[in-house]
């Protein structure tokens, strides 16, 4: 039966997954590959049906000045029920190849607005892949999820990638503007790792530069040996735009990050990604409450 190769196919790579590939040494590489995306797939599908599968994590975002946090940034999380806890990286390519980030996208957006209504916070950050942005219907899902969530579209802020707009410039273009009318701000995620990066500050009007975690990753004790960051920092100040700098690990990074000039940080030194309880109790902590 379909059902019981599909059941295999999940063992097998649970199986894989958890390091002990000695049973299946028999399966040629190239064949597994396409097996494992077939298996994350066919999940997929079964979880959007399920629909109680997925969940959000909410990794807090400081200023970089008053050292309060500022806002949050949603990061979706599956948990499936034989491969465990499957992170995006694993599973996002895949559901955008298959247009299943489409469902996903909406069921991400809307329990990241229904969550950070209950928090006093600036920014709701909200990871949008290239997929979605390219739909034509993009804008009015956004517009109608937004508001039938209750929450302020001037606190969320969505969060590109660059490599988003090299397939459809003015569809993006067109797309962004129609958001920012709308009041919703937008991030520019993972900057300076797409090859024209410069250009695109011209073409888009955006709200924020994400400065990627490879260039915070790379400064180091000894002196000033990130030029790049400056260079981004000075770009972004001289257009008006805010620079949050991610994958802040240590105290020398968060240190010369702030000494450049970065109105936000976020990493591990500062929060790992948090559930939504974990945030709720930060702003309603137990006991507190009926005191007033
Ligand atoms: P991203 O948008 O660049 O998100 C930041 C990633 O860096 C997160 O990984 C976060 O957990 C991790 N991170 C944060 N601080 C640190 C740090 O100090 N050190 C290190 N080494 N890592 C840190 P995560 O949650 O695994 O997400 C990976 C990527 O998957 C995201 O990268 C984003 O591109 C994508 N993604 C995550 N959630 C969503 C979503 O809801 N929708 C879409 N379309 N993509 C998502
Ligand atoms: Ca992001
Ligand atoms: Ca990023």
């Amino acid at each position: 039966r379909v059902e019981l190769t599909r059941k295999g196919d999940i063992a097998l790579y649970s199986a894989k997954t958890a390091g002990r590939g000695r049973f299946v040494m028999f399966v040629d590489a190239m064949d597994d590959t396409i097996r494992r995306r077939r298996v994350i797939e066919d999940e997929l599908r079964a979880a959007l049906v399920a629909g109680d599968q997925f969940e959000l994590l909410y990794q807090r975002v400081f200023s970089a000045q008053s050292r309060q946090m500022c806002g949050v940034e949603a990061l979706v999380r599956w948990r499936h029920p034989a491969l465990g806890l499957v992170m995006p990286d694993t599973f996002i390519p895949v559901a955008e190849e298959t247009g299943l980030i489409e469902p996903l996208g909406e069921w991400i957006l809307a329990r990241a607005c229904a969550d950070a209504r209950r928090w006093p916070i600036e920014t709701l950050a909200v990871n949008i892949s290239a997929v979605q942005l390219r739909n034509p219907r993009f804008v009015d899902r956004v517009i109608r999820i937004v508001e039938e969530s209750g929450f302020d579209p001037r606190r969320l802020e969505l969060e590109i990638t660059e490599t988003s707009f090299l397939d459809n410039v003015q569809h993006c273009a067109a797309n962004l503007a129609a958001l920012r009318a709308h009041g919703i701000r937008i991030a520019l995620d993972d900057f300076g790792t797409g090859y024209s990066s410069f250009n695109h500050l011209k073409l888009f009007d955006v709200d924020r530069l994400k400065i990627d975690r490879s260039f915070v990753n790379a400064i180091r004790a000894e002196g000033d040996k990130s030029p790049i960051i400056r260079a981004i920092v000075e770009l972004a100040k001289a257009s008006l735009i805010q620079v949050t700098a991610e994958g802040v690990e240590t105290q020398e990074q968060e240190q010369f990050l702030t000494g450049a000039g970065c109105d936000m940080l976020q990493g591990y030194l500062l929060s790992r990604p948090l559930s939504a309880a974990a945030i709720d109790v930060m702003f309603h902590p137990v006991g507190h409450m009926d005191r007033h």
